[in-house]
């Protein structure tokens, strides 16, 4: 049977078919009908090393193919070494070993079942419980999107999702804390222990956060002593900190993992997107010394286990797109293009009343729009206005992503995200503020 849009695959939008991408080179994307874009979202903050890096493909057809497949319950293979080694090479010292997956959302509930284990190791088996923030977003798999303070994703599903608290979010711009005190006081940090205090602190395994916020409020860049308590917090409770670095890791913040910008250790990382940069689903989970002496000097064996972890290509395209970050410098190459970026935004945001604030680090700029730049009031949800901004923006040949708020409930409100590939130019930013110039435009 024919679809009624002509095409077998379920799209997310089942409305109508999503341009037919055939071609990808750069920052640019080109379609079927031969329309180009500028992909200032690095397909959803994927593409750290840009498209068509033809490299990855030779690499991959003249010696990818030695090994098809080794399962991970029992086997290793040469690249999954490799890849781990050069990951730890950047990471914060305390980092001892690396656990492959295919996706972000896969990394981080390994990372809720390692942390679990790791007290059942010590004989604590009542700490089980996580904790996240509002304004995050973890991933899609149930127990992920119960971490996750993404509402809208979870608003159908939530029966079904494991009952985690959710702490404030560390958003100065729409702080409730920092309305009262007339400034940071780092009371939302402080929020965490109060939870943990309420839920007890017995019960509880693991607190999740993204250093810098992705998705919802996107380029949310917490206080710089937000961090510190987070992790004094942690240590007096004897909590894990778990730095979900799927899309502001690997570059993406200016710096090769987000969380060195508070100095500060984390226990567990989760890595994605920019690692296999959309040449091969690939993810990590980063664990830390402390966590694997406890493993080791207990049952010495993870109780899980994905069919496609470690993957032999995609560890193969890993350790590719690793070469080329670091012959290109593309590490630390968003440090500088960021701010380009954001000063672009920021004198945007002069001539536009409708930019509430911009912010972010490294080539992770958010935008949030309001009605009233003195009230911070958000437009009333109805008026679609980040949708309206993204289509005109799309229309007129650039990609950007929309945030997703918390809620519909008018509190906050709109969000852009723009997050384009490490390789992109002055020029190509040029391109993409001038486009969002002329949709701002329209929307006002
Ligand atoms: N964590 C963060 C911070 C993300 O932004 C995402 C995806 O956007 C995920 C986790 C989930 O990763 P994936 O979609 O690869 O499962």
């Amino acid at each position: 049977m024919t679809p009624r849009n002509g095409s077998a695959v379920f799209y997310r939008d089942l409305t109508g078919a999503p341009p037919l991408i055939l071609h990808g080179e750069g920052v640019y994307l080109e379609d079927a009908d031969g329309r180009r874009y500028l992909d200032g979202s690095a397909s959803a903050s994927v593409v750290g090393i840009g498209h068509g890096r033809r490299e990855i493909w030779d690499a991959l057809a003249a010696e990818g193919g030695r090994v098809t497949f080794v399962y991970s319950g029992g086997f290793t293979h040469p690249w999954q070494e490799r890849l781990a080694a050069a990951i730890l090479d950047l990471a914060p010292a305390n980092m001892a070993a690396v656990y492959f997956t295919s996706g972000g959302s896969e990394a981080n509930e390994s990372a809720w079942k390692l942390a679990r284990q790791y007290f059942v190791e010590q004989g604590k088996h009542q700490k089980y419980k996580a904790i996240a923030r509002w304004q995050s977003y973890h991933g899609v798999t149930l127990a992920t999107l119960s971490l996750s303070g993404r509402t809208s994703w979870r608003q159908i599903y939530a029966p079904l999702l494991l009952p985690v608290p959710h702490v404030a979010p560390p958003y100065e711009y729409r702080c409730a804390f920092c309305e009262r005190s007339g400034g940071c006081t780092l009371a939302c940090a402080d929020d965490l222990e109060r939870t943990i205090l309420l839920e007890g602190p017995d019960t509880v395994a693991v607190f999740f956060a993204e250093p810098i916020v992705g998705t919802t409020v996107a380029g949310l860049v917490p206080h710089s002593g937000y961090y510190r308590r987070i992790r004094e917090i942690c240590d007096r409770y004897d909590v894990l900190f778990v730095a979900d670095e799927v899309l502001c890791g690997y570059g993406r913040s200016g710096a090769p993992f987000a969380i060195a910008g508070w100095d500060v250790e984390p226990d567990i990382i989760t890595l994605g997107k920019a690692l296999g940069s959309g040449y091969a689903p690939l993810a990590a989970m980063l664990v830390s010394d402390k966590i694997r002496q406890v493993f080791l000097e207990g049952s010495g064996r993870f109780v899980h286990g994905l069919t496609y972890s470690g993957t032999p290509s995609a560890c193969f395209v890993g350790l590719k797109v690793h070469e080329i970050m670091l012959r290109e410098g593309l590490f630390t190459r968003a440090k500088g293009l960021g701010g380009v970026l954001k000063s672009k935004l920021l004198e945007l945001a002069g001539r536009h009343e409708i930019i509430g604030e911009v912010r972010g680090r490294g080539l992770l700029q958010g935008i949030e729009l309001v009605a009233d730049r003195k009230s911070r009031r958000p437009f009333p949800p109805g008026e679609r206005v980040t949708e309206r901004v993204v289509r005109h923006m799309r229309d007129n040949g650039v990609i950007v992503a929309a945030g997703v708020p918390l809620a519909n409930f008018g509190r906050d409100g709109d969000h852009l995200q723009i997050s384009p590939p490490f390789i992109i130019t002055g020029q190509e930013i040029s391109i993409i503020v001038e486009a969002l110039d002329d949709a701002l435009r329209s929307v006002q």
